[in-house]
């Protein structure tokens, strides 16, 4: 099949193009974002590759119908940026990659919750500069510690078996539980309660219109002088302006993303030689107990073999007009709510 793979970085071509030697689509690359701006592109294409910070709103997704565009791979498992109502009423085939890799995910979660607890990131640039002092750098023992856990799919889930493992205490929430996190004893408590009595709280839930802003004012005071906030989710899952003015009181005593609101202008990209031009992103790089990775946490060989593969397996089913396991419609998603 002809597929147009919009944002294309070098890794992403590498690991596409050694998968489809079993597949043998046609694929082109292309280094912008797909938007309504850069829609024509994928003119003669009947198939478009997208990742995250793609943006196929209405209007884009219905120029991309009136072009003869009709089948949109997401090589990602999020679909936040998608409008798939209006996707699936124009007939659209949408497929994504549900699982690629958890462990990827939990484990740079980890890793953000590990560095920002013993301060790794001031300890490298101390010793490289010949400081050898301790003051500051004051950690506490994971060992004990409650840690709260909001959506307990696979990354959730997986998070919890790490964590389980340092001795901490589980709490969790979801709209449904999952009996391997309950099997872990992890304790499924309301939200107001989770946000009460963890000392760390790692966001794992979709973006969805229900969990936009999830973490907001109100949620912050009700959390723990001092919490440990950390997001490798989706960036708008936090109220960003509430999360600072809780990081200026000492509510948040610390902070480890992954992910930001308004990242789409930034992430994936080389910056190093421009004014940062967004002061709320500007303002957060400048609190010593906020660590920021650029939508890191998927990035390991393991995922982006699997991510290839299934992207292309996904494009050769529809070509073949077989089921697709991995597609997805405004239909079959209220059916699953409703279930
Ligand atoms: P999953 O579908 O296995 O798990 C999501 C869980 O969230 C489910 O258990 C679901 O019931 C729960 N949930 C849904 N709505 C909820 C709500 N309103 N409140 C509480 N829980 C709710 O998904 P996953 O594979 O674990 O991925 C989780 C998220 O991680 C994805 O949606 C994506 O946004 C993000 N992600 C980030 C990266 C990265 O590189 N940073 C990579 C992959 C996925």
């Amino acid at each position: 099949m002809k597929v147009a793979v919009f944002s294309t970085r070098p890794y992403d071509r590498l690991f596409l193009e050694q998968a489809n030697s079993a597949f043998g689509h046609e694929l082109t690359f292309f280094e912008p974002h797909l938007s309504f701006e850069t829609v024509s592109l994928a003119a003669g294409f009947p198939a478009v590759c997208v990742f995250v910070n793609d943006r196929l709103d209405a209007r884009t997704l219905m120029r991309l119908n009136e072009i003869g565009t009709d089948i949109i791979a997401l090589r990602c498992a999020g679909f936040n940026n998608l409008d798939l109502d209006t996707a699936s009423s124009l007939g659209m085939k949408v497929v994504r990659v549900p699982a690629y890799s958890p462990h990827a995910v939990a484990e740079h979660t980890v890793g953000l919750l590990l560095a920002l607890n013993r301060k790794f990131h001031r300890a490298f640039n101390r010793v490289r500069e010949g400081n050898f002092s301790l003051d500051g750098l004051l950690g506490f023992d994971l060992h004990g510690r409650t840690v709260g856990i909001i959506g307990t799919g696979k990354i959730g889930a997986a998070v919890a078996q790490i964590l389980n493992g340092f001795g901490c205490e589980l709490l969790g929430y979801d709209v449904t539980p999952n009996p391997d996190c309950e099997a872990l004893g992890m304790r499924y408590v309301e939200l107001h309660e989770l946000f009460r009595q963890a000392d760390i709280i790692t966001l794992h839930c979709p973006l969805t219109p229900q969990t936009h802003h999830l973490i907001d004012a109100e949620a912050i005071a009700q959390m723990k002088q001092g919490v440990m906030l950390i997001n490798t989710s989706r960036g708008g899952l936090i109220d960003t302006r509430a999360v600072i003015r809780g990081l200026k009181s000492g509510r948040i005593g610390y902070l480890g993303l992954d992910v930001y609101e308004e990242e789409e202008e930034l992430f994936f990209e080389d910056h190093s030689g421009q004014v940062i031009q967004d002061d709320i992103f500007a303002r957060l790089l400048t609190f010593p107990n906020v660590l920021i990775t650029a939508h890191q946490a998927f990035f390991t060989d393991t995922a982006l073999t699997r991510i290839a593969q299934t992207t292309l397996q996904n494009l050769a089913d529809l070509e073949a007009g077989r089921d697709c396991p991995n597609q997805i419609s405004a239909q079959s998603l209220r059916k699953t709510a409703a279930a």
